[in-house]
């Protein structure tokens, strides 16, 4: 028996389709650059970034930022064995590397292309909003000169330019103008939005990228990529980049957890979930946790509990009505009917299941489907013992704990 779609009414798509893309939309991961740069990780041995990398390729991610080389000898090597992996391996990712506009960050990328003949995009950075021209006592004319030097460099070099304006979504219109037209008139082929500082809410982000869109790409007659990076300091970061996708966005960064500068960067795990409940991708998700918990290891952050789809409480309950729920819909031997009924996730298009525990909150129930899964016999007796216990507990019972209390009495 199917699954029957009638039992979801889905408000989601009363005014018409979740994300009405003209495009697939594409993903760039930042998880080896901006997410190597949350305060707490551990730069990982390149032999877990290469792990990491082929996750990403069997994910379908688009692209990778694969560091920023010119931050010294380590960087420059790391990010050249990946480059090397992305060849040998026939991975299907393309690739860019971070760099300041100056050409002491941009030379070693091209080195890097050179060595390697794969194809590696310059993503050239500079602060562009009012608060950072102050702080750092820059005026417009050095940030359109510095623009216009790094990306004509870059270009001669033979790179592919994606132009970054940090700090876009606290920028002047007028300014964001002009450095993004300097920039794709010097040849760059891709621009990045950012919200470098996590300080814009949709509703900003539909007007920037508007703006963007009508006054400075369409008049520029030329094909360029808008990419979108933002940043989590409101907890925010995933509706924005979902409001840059429908605002018309071709690609938005993220780093697997959500790691990157402060508080992190666009959960790039949950914008694969979203998109995927959403429609607007349909691949195999299945190695999503193994990605999350291999990037987790490595790094050295490990993943909250109850953290989207991926911490381990994710698809757990113990309690009563939820369970009991639950447990009906297995018993109408329904997957897809029990992984829905009491999340907005189904656990199975992840690789993962649900759990049905034991503990103060449960019923009978919760019990009884716990005996008889793992091959014990429910009798009246046992499962009012177990009930007894964990209405004691103050915490839900470990598997140990229970498989205790089924154990016939000594003789
Ligand atoms: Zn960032």
């Amino acid at each position: 028996m199917g699954f029957d779609p009638s039992l979801i009414y889905d408000w989601n798509r009363v005014e018409g389709p979740e994300l009405d893309l003209q495009r697939p939309p594409q993903l760039n991961d930042e998880t080896l650059r901006d997410g190597l740069q949350s305060p707490s990780v551990l730069d990982p041995p390149i032999e877990k970034k290469i792990q990491i990398l082929h996750l990403m390729d069997e994910l379908g991610i688009d692209q990778v930022d694969l560091g920023l080389p010119g931050a010294g000898p380590r960087a420059r090597e790391d990010v050249l064995r990946l480059a090397r992996e992305i060849v040998a391996a026939k991975l299907r990712l393309h690739a860019d590397c971070a760099a300041r506009t100056v050409e002491s960050d941009i030379r070693p990328i091209a080195d890097i292309v050179q060595a390697t003949g794969m194809e590696i995009e310059a993503a050239t950075f500079l602060g562009s909003s009012p608060i950072r021209q102050f702080a750092e006592d820059w005026n417009l004319d050095f940030l359109l000169r510095a623009t216009e030097k790094a990306v004509k460099f870059a270009t001669s070099l033979g790179l592919p330019v994606m132009y970054v304006a940090e700090d876009t979504t606290r920028a002047r219109p007028e300014v964001i103008h002009r450095l993004y037209t300097t920039a794709i008139e010097c040849g760059a082929r891709a621009i990045v939005v950012c919200d470098t500082v996590g300080h814009v809410t949709p509703r900003g982000v539909r007007s920037l990228i508007h703006y963007v869109r009508e006054e400075v790409v369409k008049p520029s007659g030329r094909e360029v990529r808008v990419d979108w990076h933002g940043h989590s300091d409101r907890g925010l970061a995933v509706a924005n980049a979902l409001a840059a996708f429908a605002a018309g966005v071709d690609q938005v960064h993220g780093a697997a957890l959500g790691i990157g500068e402060r508080v992190g960067n666009t959960p790039l795990d949950q914008m694969l979930v979203n998109l995927r409940l959403m429609g607007a991708i349909d691949r195999d998700l299945r190695k999503l946790r193994e990605y999350c918990q291999v990037v987790s290891e490595a790094v050295g952050i490990p993943i909250p509990a109850n953290y989207p789809v991926v911490g381990s409480d994710a698809f757990r309950t113990a309690t009563g009505v939820h369970a009991s729920a639950v447990i009906k819909a297995f018993k109408k031997h329904d997957v897809e009917l029990a992984n829905q009924v009491y999340t907005g996730v189904p656990s199975h298009w992840f690789g993962l299941e649900q759990k049905i525990e034991i503990g103060p909150m449960s019923g009978k129930s919760n019990i009884i489907f716990w005996l008889e899964k793992q091959g014990f016999q429910p009798t009246e007796e046992l499962v009012e013992k177990i009930f007894v216990r964990a209405k004691r507990a103050d915490r839900l019972l470990t598997e140990m704990e229970i498989q205790e209390l089924c154990r016939p009495p000594a003789p």
